[in-house]
């Protein structure tokens, strides 16, 4: 059975973020650890120790990284708080941390944007092996690092262990990046650059996602898969394909309450069933 799950917003506590996802029966989630006023979470060591076995009937646990931190910048280096998340993501027990690349903005070339990506990237591995890190594409394009698969194949052979860095594609940030996932020719193409640049094994998660902008448009507005401009028969051919089938998949739709994320999770289980 594949392992499809959801993003979920923290309301109030991760515990009722935790008990959420037991509700809506998901195999795997993801989410923030940024509280609803808007700051990183910083659990008490009693609520660590209260969540992490509750974490672990979870497969896969994915925290995404804030967008406080910027990878690509050549500025701003020390990352205090993306090192402070994934020392949170393995003490809570999360398994995988999910980053956007950045943007190498005020650099001289989008390249640097990809040594700074690098580079932090090589300290966070000198330390940590037990969270994946995973590094997702994004819509935006210019200095942005990582709209282009190419952009992550310079970066791998710049890692000193790339076998502890994985992928994650988002559906939406593809076709907005310009990547034409709506037809099947266009997601052949896709799945051929990414055999061609970081290769399917690399890839972690997959998130499921359409996009309410239009192709090559750069920007970001998620819609519910089916609901935008990819189209259910698209993403239905992609999650289908054979040499993506044991990739996870996550949903990352606009803000739903929870009988709405149960019957979209249920909608995409039902692609697997027919
Ligand atoms: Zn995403």
């Amino acid at each position: 059975m594949r392992d499809i799950g959801l993003h979920l917003r923290l309301k109030s506590s991760l515990v009722d973020l935790v008990h959420t996802a037991y509700e809506l029966q998901i195999p795997i989630f993801q989410c923030f650890l940024i509280s609803p006023s808007g700051f990183l979470l910083s659990p008490s060591e009693e609520e660590i120790v209260q969540i992490y076995p509750k974490m672990q009937s979870f497969a896969q646990r994915y925290l995404h990284a804030s967008y406080w931190s910027n990878l690509a910048s050549v500025r701003h280096t020390k990352h205090r708080v993306l090192m402070k998340e994934l020392d949170l993501a393995r003490r809570l027990g999360f398994t995988h941390l999910v980053m956007h690349p950045g943007s190498a903005k005020g650099a001289l070339n989008q390249k640097e944007g990809i040594d700074a990506v690098a580079r932090i990237l090589n300290t966070l591995l000198q330390h940590e092996t037990e969270v994946k890190l995973v590094l997702e594409n994004v819509a935006h394009g210019n200095m942005s690092v990582g709209g282009n698969l190419q952009d992550f194949k310079l970066l791998l052979e710049k890692i000193d262990k790339p076998e502890h860095i994985a992928f994650c594609i988002d559906t939406a940030h593809a076709y907005s990046y310009g990547y034409d996932l709506s037809s099947k020719d266009g997601m052949e193409r896709f799945i051929h650059e990414i055999q061609t640049t970081i290769s399917i094994q690399k890839i972690a998660l997959i998130h499921l996602n359409d996009t309410y902008d239009s192709l090559g448009s750069k920007r970001d507005r998620h819609a519910a898969p089916g609901d935008g401009k990819i189209g259910e028969d698209a993403l239905r051919h992609l999650v289908l394909d054979t040499r993506l089938r044991g990739i996870p998949l996550l949903l990352e739709p606009p803000e739903l309450n929870q009988e709405e994320l149960w019957v979209l999770k249920q909608n995409i289980m039902q692609w697997h069933n027919e």
